[in-house]
């Protein structure tokens, strides 16, 4: 299951969209200089020029005060020219990584990781979506995998990932297991996974002897090593699964078609085209 060509689509509907709603102001907030994450900032800002965003890079020294960024994002929030907010994480140390997110003006909140949008996704109204499980589901309605009444086994509970992927699966009446670092016996889970999503953040932490024949499998794992850039399933687990999402080149470029997309979408709320929850 590669993620090109349906994260191509999506960016070109983006596009269109973009085009016909005129502007879409989408600012992106790093703090610091760490090296990764200034490859994702640059990764998604060449993303939204592509697609037409009117798209502003602010970059604020690894000295910035919380007050100071706060500040910063109440501007935001206020401007009518930005329908999106990211804020890149993590955050240098001292700053206080909830206070900033919920800073966020929910409605602008393109990563979905405010709360309020956490919270309506738990409670099943999904409204601003995390974009790498947004992504995930994509790619699975894209490959048809059959999720109602499948089980379907996540590994990895964090806020961006993993619990919202497992929310969004059992919306789509999967019956869902979530396993973590504390999980006995992991294969007994995977073993009974028809739809087996990994985002762990440890490389081959799946085998292929951890994989039941038949099953579809998304790696979401980008694990950088001596080897190069290893997912968090051995890729020999192809030989078992019907499909498996490769590293690079799977889940990656869905997760920013999906960002544009949450953009798109908070542009629309601010033109009370679609009405925010909140
Ligand atoms: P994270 O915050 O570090 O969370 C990792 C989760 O995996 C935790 O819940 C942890 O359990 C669990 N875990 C770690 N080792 C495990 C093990 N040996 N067995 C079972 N569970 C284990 O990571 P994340 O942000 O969710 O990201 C996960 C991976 O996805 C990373 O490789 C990241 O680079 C990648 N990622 C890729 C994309 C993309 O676009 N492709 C986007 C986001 C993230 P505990 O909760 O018990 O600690």
């Amino acid at each position: 299951m590669k993620g090109k060509p349906l994260a191509d689509r999506i960016r070109s509907e983006v596009a269109a969209e973009v085009a016909q709603l005129g502007h879409v102001g989408l600012v992106t907030v790093l703090v610091g200089d760490d090296p990764a994450s200034e490859v994702y900032i640059r990764l998604k800002h060449k993303a939204a020029t592509e697609a037409g965003f009117d798209a502003t890079d602010v970059r604020l020294p690894a000295a910035t005060t919380e007050e100071a960024l706060l500040a910063r994002l109440a501007e935001l929030n206020a401007s009518d020219d930005v329908d999106a907010i990211l804020v890149q994480l993590p955050l240098p140390a001292h700053i206080d990584e909830a206070k900033v997110i919920r800073a966020v003006e929910p409605s602008k909140d393109v990563d979905g990781f405010h709360p309020l949008n956490a919270g309506e996704l738990y409670l099943g109204r999904p409204a601003l979506v995390s974009a790498t499980p947004r992504g995930v589901m994509a790619l699975l309605a894209e490959h048809r995998a059959e999720l109602d009444g499948a089980r379907a086994v996540v590994i990895g509970r964090s806020a961006i990932v993993g619990k919202p992927m497992s929310h969004l699966l059992q919306q789509a009446n999967a019956t869902v297991t979530l396993c973590h670092s504390h999980t006995r016996d992991l294969p007994r889970h995977t073993l009974d996974a028809d739809v087996l999503v990994v985002a762990a953040g440890a490389p081959a932490l799946v085998s292929p002897d951890m994989v039941k024949a038949g099953a579809v499998v998304v790696d979401v794992g980008m694990n950088r090593t001596e080897a190069g850039l290893l997912g968090d399933v051995d890729p020999g687990a192809a030989e078992i699964a019907s499909a498996i999402t490769p590293v690079p080149g799977g889940v990656g470029p869905l997760t920013i078609a999906c960002l544009l997309e949450n953009a798109v979408q908070c542009a629309r709320y601010r033109r009370g085209e679609l009405v925010y929850p909140g």
